[in-house]
C-alpha cells in the first residue's frame, strides 16, 4: 500500500519562490515591505473592492470587521451556528450576543428562511459564512438587510475565486474577510484580508490592525487595537497564489466533480451539491454525510479511512453545542437540529490542490470499502 493521503497539500510551484527572494534580497521582510500593499490592491480589484487590508489571519479579519463595523455591548449579531469558533469571538468579546440559525440540510451553508424570525430591535448586523464551497443564497440575505437596515459582515475565508450569481463572494458585506490558511484556496502560510468599499471602514481596519498608532502622536492611543499585521514574506506569496486563483478554482471544481462521479453510487452518502442555481460548488473542501441509515457516526468512518491511511477531518462542531460558550451561559435550551447531525455525520476526505489522481482514486476505493462494511 503506497503511504499516508494527507487531506491537505498547497501548491507552492508559481512565483512563489521569485517574491519570496526579492523579500529576501532586499531585506524588506516586515510588514512594511512593498508586496503589502500589491497584494492588498490586486485581491481587491479580484473580488471588485474599493479596499482591502491584509492581517496575519482569518481569524484575525473577523476580530477586526466585527470591531470596526461598531459591534457593541448589547448588539445581537445574527450568524450560523454551524461554523468555525473564529465567527463568535469578537462578537462575545465585545459584549454583543451572537443569535444563531439553523443549517440548511442540502447546502449546510446558514437557512436563510429562518433568519427573519430571529431579527430584534437589537440586530445590528447578519454574519454570513459561507461554508465548504457553495455560497449563502444572498438575495434573500440582502433584502432582509434592507428591510430592516441591517449590516452584513461576510466571512468568505472559504470562497476564493467563487460568486454568486456572477458576482464575486467577498463583495457582499460592508465589510468582508478571507484567509490565506494553507487549506484554502490560495495560501500565505498564514494570512487574511479584509474588504470593504467605505473608506472610513478601511482606515478603521488599518488602524485597528496597527495598534491604533497615530500618525502625529504616536504612542498616544485613542482606541484599542491588535498588532494583526501581515508580513511582506506572506503577501509575497499572496500575491503569487493570487496569479493563479483561476487554475486552482478549476482543479478544485475537477476534483470535486470526479470524486461526485465516483462516489454518487455510493450507498449511505450525502455529498455536497455540484451546482446550484446561483453558483458553480468551488469545493473549498470534499465534505460528505452519512445518511440516517448509516448505522455508524462520522467519528467511526473516519476511524476505519485513518487506519486505511486516507486522511480525514470533521466537520465543524455547532457553536451552540461548544463547552466553552455554554459555560458562559449562552444558548441554553437552543437546538438547532441540522446543525447538530452534520456535525455527527459528516467529515471530509482529502480535498488539498497538490492532490494526484492515483490518491483519489485511492480514498474512492477506501471510501466505498468503508460504507460497504456497514
Ligand atoms: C479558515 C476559516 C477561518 C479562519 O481563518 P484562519 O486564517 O485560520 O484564522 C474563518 N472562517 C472560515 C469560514 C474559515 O474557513
Amino acid at each position: 500500500m503506497s503511504s499516508f493521503v494527507p487531506v491537505n497539500d498547497p501548491l507552492l510551484n508559481g512565483n512563489e519562490k521569485k517574491y519570496l527572494n526579492e523579500c529576501i534580497d532586499t531585506g524588506w521582510i516586515s510588514s512594511e515591505g512593498p508586496f503589502i500593499k500589491q497584494f492588498e490592491e490586486a485581491f481587491a480589484a479580484r473580488v471588485g473592492r474599493k479596499h482591502a487590508v491584509a492581517v496575519c489571519n482569518g481569524t484575525a479579519a473577523l476580530d477586526a470587521a466585527v470591531e470596526a463595523i461598531g459591534i457593541g455591548a448589547g448588539d445581537e449579531v445574527i450568524m450560523p451556528t454551524f461554523t468555525i469558533i473564529s465567527c463568535i469571538g469578537q462578537i462575545i468579546r465585545a459584549g454583543a450576543t451572537p443569535v444563531l440559525v439553523d443549517s440548511d440540510p442540502l447546502t449546510w451553508n446558514m437557512d436563510v428562511s429562518r433568519i427573519e424570525e430571529k431579527i430584534t430591535p437589537r440586530t445590528k448586523a447578519i454574519m454570513v459564512v459561507h461554508i465548504y464551497g457553495l455560497p449563502v443564497d444572498m438575495d434573500p440575505v440582502l433584502a432582509l438587510a434592507k428591510k430592516y437596515g441591517l449590516k452584513i459582515i461576510e466571512d468568505a475565508a472559504e470562497m476564493h475565486g467563487q460568486t454568486y450569481r456572477g458576482k464575486p463572494c467577498g463583495s457582499f458585506g460592508d465589510i468582508s474577510t478571507f484567509s490565506f490558511y494553507p487549506n484554502k484556496h490560495i495560501t500565505t502560510g498564514e494570512g487574511g484580508m479584509i474588504v470593504t468599499d467605505d473608506p472610513e471602514l478601511a482606515e478603521t481596519c488599518r488602524s485597528l490592525r496597527n495598534l491604533c498608532f497615530q500618525p502625529q502622536k504616536r504612542f498616544v492611543h485613542e482606541r484599542l487595537g491588535w498588532n494583526l499585521r501581515m508580513t511582506n514574506l506572506q503577501a509575497a506569496l499572496g500575491l503569487a497564489q493570487l496569479e493563479r486563483l483561476d487554475e486552482f478554482v478549476k482543479i478544485k471544481r475537477e476534483m470535486g466533480q470526479r470524486y461526485t462521479e465516483k462516489l454518487m453510487g455510493a450507498s449511505g452518502l450525502q455529498l455536497m451539491p455540484v451546482k446550484m442555481d446561483y453558483a458553480e460548488n468551488i469545493y473549498w473542501v470534499f465534505g460528505m454525510v452519512l445518511k440516517d441509515e448509516v448505522p455508524f457516526d462520522a467519528e467511526e468512518a473516519m476511524k476505519r479511512l485513518g487506519s486505511a491511511g486516507v486522511g480525514t477531518r470533521p466537520f465543524f462542531w455547532p457553536m451552540h453545542e461548544q463547552p466553552v460558550l455554554r459555560k458562559m451561559g449562552l444558548f441554553s435550551g437552543e437546538s438547532y437540529p441540522v446543525a447538530e447531525t452534520i456535525a455527527r455525520r459528516g467529515f471530509y476526505i482529502p480535498s488539498g490542490l497538490a492532490l494526484t489522481v492515483e490518491q483519489m482514486e485511492r480514498v474512492v476505493f477506501e471510501v466505498r470499502k468503508v460504507m460497504v462494511k456497514g
